[in-house]
């Protein structure tokens, strides 16, 4: 069994009300332990309330969800057991910090597993180095005093503190600027070569995608439309234009994908710059 099953997953808001809206329409994928998935659609597709399942946040209408061997949606699973395993870190992550200090903050998570405080100290120290933080200069300082991209990984070392297995991250780029955009997706690339992890990265962008991710799957209307290595779902240009991923996206990440494979692999699709 693979590490993460989900299978006819269905989530209807509302049910039953004027307001019902099914979200998601029979989802079926799977993810080996150690890969490192995108998850692309447009606005409205599907993707946070998928994500949300991930962590036990939503539970589902139908279908089900197994990660690592453990059915998640079912009625015995412990919440915080799940959570210890999958990290979830939200859109602007940065609005949820709230501690007087940043090494306070990071600690939140692990001091809460019940762990000795040397055992805190080394999980905040090294996830603040995976985050690129270093723990003597920053550990006392207000996460508050910090810019945008800083607090943002603040917010990011607070989840990999807790050691998932799986770690989710929903438009890791979103608000910063190119400089900040590059440093976060280094990063998270670091995070992913250095620790045993299986991480799936949630965005609209195809360009971010695209640079990170081995396989991508596309959403649309609450279901998965593809399922496959860059180089496959890129070939699909005309569909992805379709589901409104519009012509200066798939552009971008074509472009960001010959980057990729450094614009000399018989597998890179060349673009017409003009
Ligand atoms: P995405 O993350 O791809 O933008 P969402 O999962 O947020 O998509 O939304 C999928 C669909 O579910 C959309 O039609 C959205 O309006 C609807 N939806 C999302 N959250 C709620 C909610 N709390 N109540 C009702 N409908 C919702």
């Amino acid at each position: 069994m693979a590490f993460v099953e989900v299978r006819d997953l269905v989530h209807i808001y509302n049910p039953g009300s004027t307001f019902e809206k099914r979200a998601l329409n029979g989802v079926n994928f799977s993810i080996e332990s150690g890969e490192f998935v995108g998850l692309i659609g447009h606005t409205g597709s599907g993707k946070s309330t998928l994500i949300q399942h991930l962590n036990g946040l939503l539970k589902p209408t139908g279908g089900s969800i197994v990660i690592d061997g453990e059915d998640i949606a079912g009625k015995d699973v412990k919440l915080a057991d799940v959570r210890k395993k999958v990290g979830l870190v939200f859109q602007y992550p940065e609005y949820q910090l709230f501690e007087e200090t940043i090494e306070r903050d990071i600690a939140f998570g692990p001091k809460n597993q019940g762990l000795s405080a040397d055992e805190v100290t080394e999980r905040v120290k090294e996830a603040m180095n995976a985050v690129g933080l270093d723990y003597d200069d920053m550990k006392d300082r207000s996460p508050f005093e910090l810019s945008g991209g800083q607090k943002r990984r603040v917010a990011i070392a607070g989840v990999l503190a807790m050691m998932p297995k799986l770690l989710i991250l929903d438009e890791p780029t979103a608000g910063l600027d190119p400089h900040g955009r590059d440093e976060i997706l280094q990063e998270i690339k670091d995070i992913f070569k250095k620790r045993d992890i299986t991480i799936i990265v949630v965005s609209h962008s195809m360009e971010d995608i695209a640079e990170v991710a081995d396989r991508i799957i596309v959403m649309t209307g609450g279901t998965v439309m593809m399922d496959d290595a860059p180089r496959e779902i890129f070939k699909r240009e005309d569909e992805l234009v379709a589901i409104g991923l519009g012509v200066p996206q798939v552009t971008s990440f074509m472009r960001a994908f010959n980057k990729v494979c450094g614009g000399v692999d018989d597998d890179c699709i060349t673009i017409d710059e003009a």
